[in-house]
């Protein structure tokens, strides 16, 4: 349903998991390490140029920032991680909400995890599709940028990356990987129609 990805508009950024909107809704929410991509792929999934560009505005980037679609249906940009520039004490306590938030949430369907094809599966990725794995949370990867290699190169990522999700987290709740580039829009229609069936539209 791509008119409804079209109408995404900022509705708030919280600061902690009590300035969460009511957890009555359906939510999936993206995570990545900083630079994966996670801005444009949100940027490109709602064909808006600048719509994740709000969670990079200074005062934001350390926020849960919530995206609604309509009614009380939701895209969730979870903090970056990664930086550099955030000192480490802030980067715990992140890690922590960002725990709380996926062992708490009732209303997250889904997390996918923004990852650069050339660079998957670092040791925060596969922390953050543990704790999915731990609540039986579906999981998803998002292998961005894929059009910084070739299309074989591509392919043979991606049948790594899977048979590695496929070893780490085996059985039906193994997490589920794709190739992604918002440059050339590889993928859009995938993601979609994932987003679609988690937030039941
Ligand atoms: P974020 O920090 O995860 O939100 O990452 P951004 O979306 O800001 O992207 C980081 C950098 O990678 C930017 O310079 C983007 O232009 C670039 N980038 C993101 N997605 C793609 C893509 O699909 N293809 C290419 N070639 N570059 C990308």
């Amino acid at each position: 349903m791509t008119i409804l990805y079209r109408q995404a508009r900022f509705l708030l950024g919280a600061a902690s998991l009590a300035q969460l909107p009511p957890d009555t809704g359906r939510e999936v929410a993206f995570a990545g390490r900083s630079n994966a991509g996670k801005s444009s792929a949100l940027n490109t999934i709602t064909d808006q140029r600048s719509l994740a560009r709000i969670s990079k505005t200074p005062g934001r980037t350390q926020q849960i920032n919530y995206f609604s679609l309509m009614d009380d249906l939701y895209l969730v940009d979870l903090p970056g991680y990664g930086y550099a520039r955030v000192p480490s004490r802030v980067s715990m306590r992140w890690q922590r909400e960002i725990s709380r938030y996926l062992h708490s949430r009732q209303s997250l369907q889904a997390l996918v995890v923004v990852m650069d094809c050339r660079h998957p599966l670092k040791d925060y990725d596969l922390q953050l599709l543990g704790w999915c794995f731990e609540v039986r949370l579906p999981a998803h990867v998002l292998l961005s940028k894929a059009d910084k290699v070739s299309r074989g190169a591509a392919a043979s990522i991606l049948q790594q990356v899977s048979s590695e999700l496929a070893l780490s987290f085996p059985g039906e709740l193994s997490p589920s990987a794709q190739l992604f580039s918002s440059l050339k829009k590889t993928g859009l229609d995938e993601i979609r129609t994932r987003l679609d069936s988690w937030l039941n539209v």
